[in-house]
């Protein structure tokens, strides 16, 4: 009778996740629409929150634990973002961008770390998120590859746990705007993001 009732409640226990916890955090929101385009228009703010949704999705059925630092268009600070990875005790931390240039031809995605001296191994596992996410990135878009960087943002530097930042392609670049439109663009670079992760978990 128990092993019958274990087999009913299986597809549900992995509800609960066990997992490591990751902090996914959608760019900007509310007041604060971030990078803007037009024709066809969009928004910053919206594409990182789908993005950060459907990342949350995917992690949420590889079997870890996410927080959202927000699951509406409100905005919410800098410090709070970083506040609710540090006092959760979460495992990662992956922020969520959309890019945007002067120069409507560029383009590509590009993933920054926070290089502190001061935490060398924060460091080391920061860069190596970023180079998993990445290459996942690239291989699931063909998109241009403009790298792994070294960048001093304020989420990713306060934070405590490795942490990174995608910049997952150019709003003002009127090509890749289009992409970013289109919903199953975006499943692409989730699906991506959470593949990153899941590789950095199971590498270590
Ligand atoms: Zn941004």
């Amino acid at each position: 009778m128990r092993a019958f009732l274990l087999a009913l409640l299986l597809p549900f226990l992995s509800l609960n996740a066990t997992g490591p916890t990751v902090v996914i955090d959608a760019g900007h929101g509310g007041l604060d629409l971030g990078a803007r385009g037009y024709k066809p228009y969009c928004e910053e703010k919206r594409l990182s929150l789908q993005t950060a949704k459907l990342v949350k999705k995917y992690l949420g059925q590889l079997g870890y634990h996410v927080i959202m630092t927000r699951v509406s268009d409100a905005f919410i600070s800098l410090s709070k973002r970083v506040e609710t990875a540090n006092k959760t005790g979460s495992d990662l931390f992956v922020s969520v961008h959309y890019n945007s240039s002067r120069n409507p031809t560029a383009k590509g995605i590009e993933v920054f770390f926070c290089d502190a001296k001061s935490n060398t191994l924060r460091t080391a596992s920061s860069r190596k998120l970023a180079s998993l996410v990445l290459t996942r990135l690239i291989h699931r878009t063909k998109a241009i590859s403009r790298g792994v960087k070294k960048g001093n943002f304020y989420v990713i530097r306060e934070t405590k746990m490795p942490a990174i930042l995608v910049e997952g392609g150019f709003i003002s670049n009127p090509g890749e705007r289009n992409l970013l439109k289109d919903p199953k663009y975006l499943d692409q670079i989730a699906r991506a993001i959470a593949d990153g992760v899941d590789q950095y978990f199971k590498k270590k």
